[in-house]
């Protein structure tokens, strides 16, 4: 090897900038729910406040490029948010792409280790073997890492864009709560929200084609899953919010909730500007107004036989949530 070759590899390593071990802790906001209980709304709301960065959901889905939409307007290739994003993470040394950045902790060339990273939470046992698959083996350590580290100089580059301390990721699933737990790079303060499972049944079969069971199994599980991370968190860093409540009295919630993650509480106004947060994920990133109203759809459009099966799976938790 040339001395010329090595000063081009120690002046290229030099321009990278690599993630210790030993970082500083991200202040983060996770929301915690099944699909269609009001997150999107939850995320505008947050987002309205100057100390806080988000995009939504921290996942992607097959977008073509050509014709998808920041919510800025502006299509995903040309927003110039995305583009300084993508930068900052290169200038780590990581890989990103605003196609499909490797934030979700998948393994999609190894089957089995992906199966065992995307299953839901578990009791104590499965997460044992889990950890040690995932983190321990050498075959997927690297892998993990890498994750966490996208994840991290993602969050860390949107919240220097912004200029907001605290990131609130709305991606809901609770495994990712449990990942990002594990990497122990974030100060996590969880929100879980919930809105009454018949509603959200109703959503679910409305709105993704699927049959009663299938819904109420969604609703039910999520629920369960996040209930088994509770005992992760300290009491004070969990807030249990009930959409229903928030659309009665968006301002004294989100009061409640500003206090929680440690902000001076905004005076919330009619008018949100979702251009400004370059939010990916569902339809309402384009079209949300600001205007808050609470969906009861379910109540005319769930058959009895459908409200039978739903108290048959998940009566008992929709009350302990307390819908009568
Ligand atoms: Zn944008």
């Amino acid at each position: 090897m040339s001395s010329t070759t090595g000063v081009e590899i120690q002046s290229a390593a030099a321009k990278i900038d690599p993630l210790g071990e030993v970082r500083p802790r991200i202040p983060l906001v996770y929301i915690a729910s099944p699909s269609f209980s009001g997150s999107t709304l939850l995320t505008f709301l947050l987002g309205a406040h100057p100390r806080v960065s988000t995009m939504g959901e921290l996942r992607w889905a097959d977008m073509d490029l050509a014709t998808y939409r920041c919510s800025c307007g502006d299509l995903l290739n040309d927003c110039s948010y995305w583009k300084q994003v993508e930068q900052r993470v290169a200038a780590r040394g990581l890989p990103f792409s605003v196609k499909r950045p490797q934030t979700t902790f998948r393994f999609r060339s190894a089957p089995l280790t992906d199966r065992v990273a995307r299953s839901g939470v578990r009791g104590r046992v499965f997460e044992l073997v889990r950890d040690v698959l995932l983190r321990i083996l050498p075959a997927s350590r690297n892998g993990w890492r890498m994750v966490r580290d996208v994840n991290y100089a993602t969050m860390e580059a949107m919240i220097a864009l912004r200029g907001g301390g605290v990131f609130v990721d709305a991606s809901k699933e609770p495994t990712r709560l449990k990942h990002l737990a594990d990497t122990g790079d974030y100060d996590i303060r969880v929100v879980h929200l919930i809105r009454d499972g018949r509603g959200v049944t109703n959503s679910g079969i409305q709105n993704k084609r699927l049959d009663v069971r299938t819904s109420i199994r969604e609703w039910y599980e999520t629920h369960r899953q996040i209930e088994r991370l509770r005992g992760r968190f300290d009491a004070a860093r969990w807030f249990q919010l009930r959409y229903e409540d928030l659309c009665a009295a968006p301002q004294s919630r989100m009061t409640e909730l500003f206090q929680f993650i440690g902000l001076e509480p905004i005076a919330l106004t009619s008018e949100l500007d979702v251009t400004k947060f370059h939010v990916l994920g569902n339809r309402m990133r384009l079209e949300f107004s600001g205007h808050i109203a609470l969906d009861e759809k379910w109540r005319t459009a769930l058959s009895p036989a459908a409200l039978d099966e739903f108290e048959r799976v998940a009566g008992g938790l929709n009350r302990e949530y307390g819908y009568a």
